[in-house]
C-alpha cells in the first residue's frame, strides 16, 4: 500500500506505465522495419535486423526517443507514421480512475517522460490524459535521459518537487534506480508494461500490475 498521506507530488511516466507499450514495440520493431524495407528495397528480415542493431546503440540516450533524429537517419517521416497509427495507442486499464483519485487527493501530477515532445503531443491528443497533469517534463527539456541521476537533480530545479514527498511510477527499472539514487523517496514499478508480453516484476522495487490496486478507499 502506498502511504498517500505522505505524498504531495506524483511523478508518472507515459509509455509502458500509463500507456500500453505494445504500441511502441509494434511501431519500432515491426512497422518501421516494414517501411524501411520498402524504402531501401531490402527484405523485411534484413531491415528489421539492421534497425534493431541501430536502436540498441542509442539506448539510454536522447536519440533513442528522438523522432526527428530517426526521421533523418532512416529517411522516413516518423512523426507522420505515428500520426497514421495513433488510434492504436491504448491506455492501461484503470488509469483514468487512478488519475482522478490523485486529483481528488490534491496531489500535484507531473508527467515525466523520455518521449519526444512531438510524441507526447500525439499521444496526449489521442488519449485525452493531458488535463489530469499540472506539468509535463520531457528528457529533451532537461537534456538528459531519465536513466541519469542528473536528470532528477535538474528536474527538481525546474519543477520544485520535494523528493521526500514524491512518488515516481515508471516501468523502467534503470529510471527508478536513478531516481532512487537521487533521493526520491517513494518508488513504484509498473509491471505488465506491454499487454502482449510476460509481466516481469521488479526484483528491487515494489511492483504493481493493476492501477485499481493503488487506490485506497
Ligand atoms: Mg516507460
Amino acid at each position: 500500500m502506498v502511504p498517500w498521506n505522505k505524498i504531495k507530488f506524483a511523478l508518472i511516466d507515459m509509455d509502458g506505465t500509463l500507456l500500453d507499450r505494445y504500441f511502441d514495440d509494434y511501431f519500432w520493431e515491426e512497422y518501421v522495419p516494414e517501411k524501411y524495407a520498402e524504402l531501401k528495397r531490402i527484405s523485411y528480415d534484413k531491415a528489421r535486423k539492421k534497425l534493431l542493431a541501430m536502436y540498441k546503440k542509442e539506448e539510454k540516450t536522447l536519440n533513442w526517443t528522438d523522432v526527428l533524429y530517426w526521421s533523418e537517419r532512416l529517411g522516413l517521416d516518423i512523426v507522420a507514421m505515428k500520426i497514421k497509427l495513433r488510434n492504436q495507442v491504448r491506455i492501461h486499464p484503470g488509469v483514468e480512475a487512478f488519475l482522478h483519485f490523485l486529483r481528488d487527493q490534491k496531489k500535484e501530477l507531473i508527467l515525466v517522460t523520455n518521449a519526444h515532445p512531438r510524441t507526447v503531443q500525439i499521444k496526449m491528443e489521442q488519449t485525452l490524459l493531458l488535463p489530469y497533469f499540472h506539468t509535463v517534463l520531457t528528457s529533451s527539456d532537461i537534456g538528459l535521459p531519465k536513466e541519469e541521476v542528473g536528470f532528477w537533480r535538474d528536474a527538481e530545479n525546474v519543477l520544485n518537487y520535494e523528493k521526500e514527498r514524491s512518488i515516481l511510477i515508471d516501468d523502467n527499472e534503470n529510471v527508478l534506480l536513478a531516481a532512487h539514487t537521487y533521493g526520491i523517496k517513494h518508488i513504484l514499478h509498473k509491471s505488465a508494461a506491454s499487454s502482449r508480453k510476460v509481466h516481469e516484476r521488479s526484483e528491487i522495487f515494489p511492483s504493481f500490475k493493476r492501477f485499481d490496486d493503488l487506490i485506497s478507499r
